[in-house]
């Protein structure tokens, strides 16, 4: 399952050289080109999946438990003091690659990368109207 214009799809195929640090038969990790920090690599699937909304369960949860081994690798081999899990769905929030795939950041104290929200503060009542929307039918 792959996407012929996808350069993701080519990456996790071999067909474009890249830093591989995994490989299995369902998922590549690689080095991000732009990192954030030292280390910083992408899970991506050999199955084109546009992003989260289109991945199936069954490659979901292989991901985390993915993204958890090369967690601890990192920090055993880069000594990194913490680790960010990005990942980015659709345009509006932050995806510019339509492949899906997880960021593994390692985080270094000083390090001085931002990776986060400017918290709101909502009313009890206006968490409460959110929280039905979602979750009743
Ligand atoms: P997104 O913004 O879609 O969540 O993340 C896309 C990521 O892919 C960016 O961090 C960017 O640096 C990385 N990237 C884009 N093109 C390539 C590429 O050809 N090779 C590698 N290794 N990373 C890439
Ligand atoms: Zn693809």
């Amino acid at each position: 399952m792959r996407e012929e214009s996808c350069i993701f799809c080519k990456i996790a195929a071999g067909e474009i050289p890249s830093k591989t640090l995994y490989e299995d038969e369902e998922f590549r990790v690689i080095l991000d080109l732009g990192p954030a920090t030292k280390g910083h690599a992408l899970i991506l699937p050999k199955n084109h999946y546009r992003n989260l909304f289109e991945l199936p369960d069954s490659e979901a949860e292989k991901v985390m438990v993915l993204a958890k081994k090369m967690a601890l690798q990192m920090r055993e081999k880069l000594h990194c003091d913490g680790f960010n899990l990005v990942q980015n769905n659709e345009e509006v929030a932050g995806q510019t690659v339509f492949h899906f795939h997880m960021h593994l950041i390692p985080r270094y104290k000083g390090d001085g990368q931002i990776i986060g929200w400017k918290p709101g503060k909502p009313e009890e009542a206006e968490l409460e109207t959110v929280r039905k929307t979602i979750a009743e039918e």
